[in-house]
């Protein structure tokens, strides 16, 4: 330990602990655009700035380490000038354009620049890059000369992901955060994962507003029906200011209905579906010696990821659609003929915790119903967006409940959320339609937390059935070289191309591993509270298989919940 003093306080701190992290300790939030607590040390924004010992010289508190008898000083007239002094730098390159920009209330330069108390105008020239705003991707939009060149989403889209899509371009005053080649967004291998949106702390990166859609069906006179995924429910009063994690399943599906959705359904119940599907699939591929290790198909994030950097191992991919997808068929063959709705007629929209979902649901194959499965799908910041435009106040929402026939999934569909969820949920299914027995221990703790692989052996019927999960896609990356290179030996993979799952995804609200696990448990105790928690045992599946699918893997299941992959 050291003993240093910051501001006229005395502390005693671990050696190695940077001077930011030391102020904290006493509550002084140094600030900071380029610093993440999930990521590396950059030290690029300089706007931590502060007086070390007395030097003449300021030195970065996010990088520059505490040592004994420091004396350091972190509001001193000379550095609040210095830390102004730079963001009218920044601002000399950033648009103007506040008002109207989507990060309007939540971009740290502005909350920065509010907290300095910068109120006149500023001494330099505004020169701004000249650059196209890219809305060529479904999922993110791209405005380059927001970017205040933090090197956040360079780290994310490389490190954590290894995507690769986002680099610095050029030197000095030239210098571009940038696709390779000057392609567009749409035209590289980007999986449309939203994780550079998450970690944006201006307006560069954003997600691709569809909110208007739903507008645009109303005044139409669609019938709007609308599927929540189970994460959704964990986020959304997040999204509205409301503490991490609060679950308001009640509320929300009230608000959606003050939006003018006719029917709120619940995404669990095809979550359900895709655990029959799968699950059945994955028994099939087992006893009739098909391609193994199967992997999980509900990510399209990932999805993409093993079609455009493994494509020639695609038929691992197990063939069931994600419960998005299942749910847009559903809506638009067997609910619409049981309720007499044209089908032409339907808006069917999804609330998702991810971008990656707006690239999915426009893939020309996902237009089984003979229409658009999913019309529009929506991020939890996005319908956020809505009910803030209509001005209703969440915190005071009674609460409602999931429309019938869909509106009761199980603890197995709940967990979809993390990571793990999709594999737990398979293996309670899987052993009792195999064994015929009731599995006594529902909760497989081996495959939940954050470990970037975990991995567990299930005996089944004197079947040792070796299952592996990883999420985001540098372990993804890594367990799909395993494959390639013939050492993976599983049966089944789980794989989130969000770090945490889904609960991490990218449309969000703004994520750390801190927010994640809260949330996490919360998804958890949803599934403990329900009164079913396996898939195969929702009245809703068993009402869907006896009127209308048939049996799992049937042809009708075949043609409307399961799909191909580019190869
Ligand atoms: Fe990279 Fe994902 Fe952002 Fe695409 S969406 S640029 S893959 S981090
Ligand atoms: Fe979307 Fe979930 Fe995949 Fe992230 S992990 S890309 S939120 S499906």
């Amino acid at each position: 330990m050291v003993n240093i003093n910051i501001d006229g306080i005395n502390l005693q701190v671990e050696e190695g602990t940077t001077i930011m992290e030391a102020a904290k300790k006493i509550h002084v939030n140094i600030p900071s655009l380029c610093h993440h607590e999930d990521q590396s040390v950059k030290s690029v924004c300089r706007i931590c700035v502060v007086e070390v010992n007395g030097q003449k010289l300021l030195q970065p508190a996010c990088s520059y380490p505490v040592a004994e008898s420091m004396s350091i000083r972190t509001n001193t007239p000379r550095i609040i000038k210095a830390r102004k002094n730079i963001l009218e730098l920044i601002f000399s390159h950033h648009p103007q354009d506040c008002l109207n920009c989507d990060k309007n209330g939540s971009c740290e330069l502005q909350s920065i620049a509010q907290d300095l108390n910068m109120n006149s105008p500023i001494r330099y020239e505004v020169e701004l890059r000249g650059k196209a705003v890219d809305t060529s991707s479904p999922s993110i939009t791209f405005d380059a000369n927001k970017c205040i060149l933090c090197g956040r989403c360079v780290e994310v889209c490389n490190d954590v992901q290894t995507v690769g899509i986002l680099a610095k371009e050029n030197r000095g005053y030239n210098t571009v955060v940038a696709p390779p080649y000057g392609k567009k967004l749409q035209d590289t291998a980007c999986v449309n994962c939203g994780q550079c949106v998450q970690v944006c702390p201006v307006g560069a990166l954003t997600i691709h507003d569809d909110t208007n859609l739903v507008y645009k069906a109303k005044e139409e006179g669609k019938v709007l029906i609308a599927q929540v995924a189970p994460s959704s429910r964990t986020t959304i009063a997040e999204a509205l200011g409301e503490e991490t994690g609060t679950v308001s399943t009640g509320r929300m599906i009230t608000a959606m209905k003050m939006l003018g959705f006719d029917y709120v359904f619940d995404t669990d119940f095809t979550a359900d579906l895709t655990i029959m599907e799968e699950g059945n699939e994955l028994l099939n591929r087992i006893t009739n010696g098909g391609v193994l290790p199967m992997m999980t198909s509900c990510c399209p994030g990932w999805v993409k990821f093993c079609e455009t950097s493994y494509p020639k191992y695609t038929q691992h991919l197990s063939s069931a659609k994600s419960p998005q997808q299942m749910f847009g068929s559903v809506i638009k063959t067997y609910f619409a003929q049981k309720a007499g709705i044209d089908p032409a007629n339907i808006f069917s929209c999804s609330i998702m915790p991810c971008t990656a979902k707006k690239f999915e649901c426009k893939r020309p194959e996902m237009s089984d119903s003979g229409y658009q499965d999913v019309d529009a799908a929506l991020t939890v910041q996005e319908l956020a967006k809505l009910i803030k435009s209509a001005g209703i106040d969440f915190s005071k929402l009674e609460e409602s409940r999931f429309d019938n026939p869909f509106g009761l999934g199980s603890g197995a569909g709940e967990i979809f959320a993390a990571t793990g969820g999709v594999m737990e949920a398979a293996l309670r299914t899987v052993y009792e339609v195999l064994t015929g027995e009731e599995l006594k221990q529902l909760e497989f703790q081996a495959v939940r937390g954050f470990e970037g692989l975990k991995e567990a052996a299930v005996d089944i019927n004197g079947t040792t059935v070796k299952v592996a999960v990883v999420h985001s896609l540098g372990e993804a990356r890594k367990i799909m070289d395993r494959v390639v290179d013939g050492t993976a030996d599983y049966h089944f993979i789980e794989v989130m191309a969000c770090p945490g799952g889904c609960i991490g995804g990218g449309g969000n609200p703004v994520r750390n591993w801190k927010k994640v696990a809260k949330r996490t448990v919360n998804v958890y105790q949803q599934d403990k509270d329900l009164p079913i928690r396996k898939s195969h045992e929702s009245p809703a599946i068993k009402m869907i298989y006896e009127e209308f699918l048939g049996e799992p893997l049937s042809e009708t299941s075949h043609h409307l919940l399961h799909t191909k992959y580019a190869n």
